[in-house]
């Protein structure tokens, strides 16, 4: 099979529907953007489109479905499911948006602020935080991930708790549709009750109903207090009502409430330099916790301090230390966000990206976490993440000189027994990172039926030549390339 399964003349007119004939077709350039992130998924594309303009991307998709050339919609390509990576077909053009990173509009006044989706997260928070304002989605991967991928993943990250997901960050939308037309909801308003709220089929849709070029995003002021600390707690059950206390205690103020393992620490201690032990002895369970404050006068640290010596107190919490520096704060930061490279130095590790109402998370980790004792020994257990939202990435890790292809090949048999589990406690097998090209199957299997025709519905009602971002969330059905 060659390379090339769209015929040149119709690549000459994409590459001229593009500001600078902007594309990539020579291979080693294309590479990069036929991978995903975590070389799980692999594929071929005869041609890397990048449109600079909303204008530009409309006479893409234009061109494309008059071809019915399937179109993989590609960010910062930080995503865990394969969203961005083409089919092996090699029929696939992928359009990146990277070009298309303007900040078009700041609106202290309006608290908002409108971008291209090509812009990075972290430039986003840089021009809020230019004019006093906070844009709060908050990931490890912000210098690279895109706002239109964050759109299209609905990202959460460690602030969820407070601000909620990308999808609770949003006033207004610019999406090209599958033919090429332009819907303009990009209000920037707070309330608009004119009708269906299109913008969300787009939010979370992993580039399969639109291509998103623009957003309004909501900003916030920028916290005036902060008081982190990293807590030893009894267990995750003593976690979950340390949180419980804390959000009543300071007045809802916790905007991060990160679980973390005994072995996390060990492995970023391993792995990461410059991340020590946080505390004087070692300890099975940590949570990392931060209180935010718009208001200077707030006294966090204090009553954080006053919370946790109560919890001491009551035998919910071992140990705990506030950070009492910036350094110390980025330091504890540091090991949070180091956790998955520190998991990826460590061998192969089986995934699992869940959520769960909170307080079934004690019993989840219990029941799971045994199920993973009795029945993979050549596995430990690295359940981490953001339990202040219910998400854990509930991980099971090679352990130290197990084969790694061995233990990797059991993936589907245990993600299955997981994931029953998890909706066996009426949670979701993917909370934060989508569905992709990896986890149709486990959508088949537990998505509420209704839902699921519906979503089939709609897709053919918004994308009825089957060309947008084929393959991934739905099985590709015939019509489509
Ligand atoms: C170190 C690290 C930490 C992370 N932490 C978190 C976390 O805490 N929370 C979390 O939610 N995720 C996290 N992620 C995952 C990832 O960063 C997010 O899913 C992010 O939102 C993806 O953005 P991206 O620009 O990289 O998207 P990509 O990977 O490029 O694309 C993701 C999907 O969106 C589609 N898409 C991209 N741009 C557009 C567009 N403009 N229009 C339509 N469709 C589009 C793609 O086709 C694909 O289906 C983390 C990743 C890493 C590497």
């Amino acid at each position: 099979m060659s390379q090339t399964q769209i015929p040149v003349a119709v690549l000459n007119q994409l590459k001229s529907a593009v500001s600078a004939g902007d594309v990539i077709e020579q291979a080693e350039q294309v590479e990069p953007f036929v991978h995903d992130f975590r070389h799980l998924f692999s594929g071929r594309t005869p041609m890397v489109v990048l449109p600079d303009n909303t204008a530009e991307v409309a006479n893409v998709v234009r061109i494309c479905a008059e071809h019915r050339i399937g179109i993989v919609p590609h960010g910062g390509n930080t995503s865990y499911c394969g969203g961005a990576t083409p089919d092996a077909s090699g029929s696939q053009i992928v359009l990146a948006l990277k070009r298309m990173h303007r900040i078009r509009k700041v609106q202290p006044l309006d608290y908002a602020i409108t971008v291209e989706s090509g812009c990075a997260l972290a430039d986003v928070q840089a021009a809020a935080d230019a004019v006093e304002r906070l844009f709060p989605l908050s990931l490890g991967s912000e210098g690279s991930c895109q706002i239109g991928g964050n759109l299209s993943t609905n990202a959460g990250g460690t602030a969820v708790l407070r601000y909620g997901m990308m999808r609770d960050l949003v006033l207004g939308l610019e999406v090209v549709l599958a033919d090429g037309r332009v819907l303009d909801v990009l209000k920037d308003l707070r309330k608009d009750n004119t009708g269906y709220d299109l913008r969300h089929l787009f939010i979370g849709s992993e580039g399969t109903l639109g291509i998103i070029t623009a957003a309004c995003l909501k900003l916030f002021p920028k916290p005036a207090g902060t008081a982190t600390a990293i807590v030893a707690v009894r267990d995750p059950a003593a976690a979950v009502q340390l949180l419980a206390s804390l959000r009543t205690s300071s007045g809802d103020a916790v905007t991060t409430f990160e679980l973390i393992p005994r072995l996390a620490v060990d492995l970023t201690t391993r792995h990461i330099s410059g991340v020590s032990d946080p505390l004087d002895r070692p300890h099975e369970w940590y949570v990392l916790v931060e209180l935010t404050s718009a208001r200077p006068e707030d006294a966090l640290e204090s009553a954080l301090e006053g919370a946790l010596a109560q919890a001491i107190d009551s035998g919910l919490v071992l140990d705990a230390a506030l950070a009492s520096s910036l350094r110390q704060r980025e330091a504890l930061w540091r090991m949070r966000e180091s956790v998955p490279e520190a998991q990826r130095h460590a061998g192969g590790s089986i995934k699992h990206d869940v959520s769960l109402p909170i307080s079934a998370i004690a019993e989840f980790i219990t029941r799971a976490g045994g199920w993973v004792a009795s029945h993979v020994p050549d596995g430990q257990l690295m359940a981490y993440g953001h339990l202040g939202d219910g998400n854990l990435h509930f991980n099971i890790q090679q352990r130290d000189g197990a084969d790694v292809k061995v233990f990797l090949a059991r993936a589907p048999t245990i993600q299955r027994a997981i994931h029953d589990l998890v909706a066996e406690l009426r949670g979701s097998f993917s909370a934060e990172h989508g569905i992709g090209q990896l986890k149709i199957a486990e959508l088949e299997r537990y998505k509420d039926p209704v839902a699921l025709a519906l979503m089939r519905e709609l897709k053919r009602a918004l994308d009825p030549l089957g060309i947008l971002n084929p393959g991934k969330v739905l099985r590709k059905e015939s019509r489509t390339s």
